[in-house]
């Protein structure tokens, strides 16, 4: 797999001999005939429908850059020597290409609406020799989709954010690493407490619009789709509102900054529970307490648990019984079951028919706390009551 740089091929090189199907909707050849605009894994041609193929040429007549391309070499045949297909651009060229061909006006400077046979020979001088930036890559079809994911260049290894920055270049991402990979931005400290990850890195970045997506880290489709929404927007005043909202939420709810509250999914919680009305005073005491509760071996899950309300101990994972406490308890259990003749299960030898009588094995019975660990009972022997299987689950469902 090799990756070539150009820097040399202008607008007018790419849209020479452009052919667009008007029926299937979507741009077919250019560069003379050697540039297949549309492959099979590539998307259907979206701008026209979206609006956003003016936005295309206003960024040429700005200077603005496009953006990276990806074309990938096509094995040479007699016909077609050095022929590629793109393998990302081909909105952008097919915007370009529609352009050369009269098939819509763009307004000028002035706000007059100009076909690209209209505009003074100046402009389209300019815009003729607009030379794009394109990687040329050699490898299979297989090498070429598993690239496309993780795109390295120079040694370096993009991530997933850095990868769509580059994909989805334009106004939008401009403004918004301004603001969220920007790291002389004041904020970035006091992000710092709930955000995980590395300013420059785009991780700020990529949290933003997961929030503002309400998407999770595995998933990207929700995210890239943003960018390619808002692409050649320089409004970026939706992501902030929304990522300041979600920030602003957290330190008015949790008065007091721990470090268990770097990394957590703090939009999906904000989803949650951001309508729900706390006592920040009496939330920091939920917390205080839990924090100094040894049976809490999960910290990070208590942020969660008391936004919540505690329906949910699971979260803390709640350390159970030690092994020699539950074959203590049961020795005792058993021993005193055997001297009444009732079962060594005190809610079974509670019962008047069925295992009213019976002696469970150690391995039949699990440990449950006498006082509820939620009502304040410790886990230690004191507190520790051995119950059959079936009784122990009953419980445990109140
Ligand atoms: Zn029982």
């Amino acid at each position: 797999m090799n990756a070539v740089l150009r820097t040399d091929i202008t607008i007018k090189e790419i849209c020479a001999g452009f052919v667009y199907n008007e029926l299937e909707g979507k741009g077919l050849f250019g560069l003379s005939g050697r540039l297949v605009i549309q492959p099979e894994y590539q998307r259907n041609y979206l701008y026209a429908a979206n609006n956003m193929e003016e936005a295309v040429i206003q960024s040429v007549f700005k200077g603005y850059p496009l953006g990276l391309i990806y074309f990938n070499k096509v094995k040479d045949d007699e016909n077609a020597p050095g022929a590629f297909e793109i393998l990302d651009g081909q909105q952008r060229i097919t915007s370009l290409g529609r352009f050369v061909t009269e098939k819509f006006a763009v307004k000028d400077a002035d706000g007059v609406s100009q076909y690209y046979s209209g505009m003074s020979d100046e402009l389209r001088r300019k815009f003729d020799n607009y030379k794009f930036t394109i990687f040329i890559c050699d490898g299979t079809e297989s090498e070429i989709k598993a690239w496309f994911h993780t795109i390295n260049i120079a040694g370096i290894a993009l991530n997933a954010q850095e990868v769509a920055n580059s994909v989805y270049s334009g106004p939008f991402v401009s403004a918004a690493k301004a603001v969220f990979s920007n790291s002389s931005n004041s904020n970035i400290n006091k992000w710092s407490a709930y955000i995980r990850g590395n300013v420059i890195r785009q991780d700020f970045l990529e949290r933003a619009l997961q929030w503002v997506t309400k998407s999770s880290g595995k998933d990207r489709d929700a995210v890239d789709e943003y960018m390619s929404r808002h692409r050649f927007d320089s409004d970026i005043s939706e992501l902030k509102k929304y990522f300041d909202g979600v920030i602003d939420w957290i330190s008015s709810v949790f008065k007091e900054l721990r470090s268990d509250m770097k990394g957590l999914e703090w939009g999906r919680l904000f989803e949650m529970y951001h309508n729900t009305p706390y006592d920040s005073k009496k939330i920091e005491e939920q917390v205080n307490k839990l924090y100094q509760d040894e049976a809490v071996t999960n910290k990070r899950g208590i942020f969660e648990y008391v936004l919540g309300g505690g329906d949910n101990p699971s979260l803390l994972n709640i350390r159970f019984f030690e092994e020699s406490v539950k074959k203590t308890v049961y020795a005792r259990q058993t021993a005193a079951a055997k001297k009444s003749g009732k079962s060594n299960c005190p809610d079974c030898a509670r019962e008047k028919s069925g295992n009213s009588k019976k002696i469970w094995e150690y391995k039949e019975m699990d440990a449950d706390h006498v006082t509820a660990w939620s009502k304040g009972g410790e886990s230690n022997i004191k507190n520790c009551v051995m119950l059959c299987k079936h009784h122990n689950q009953a419980k445990g469902n109140k």
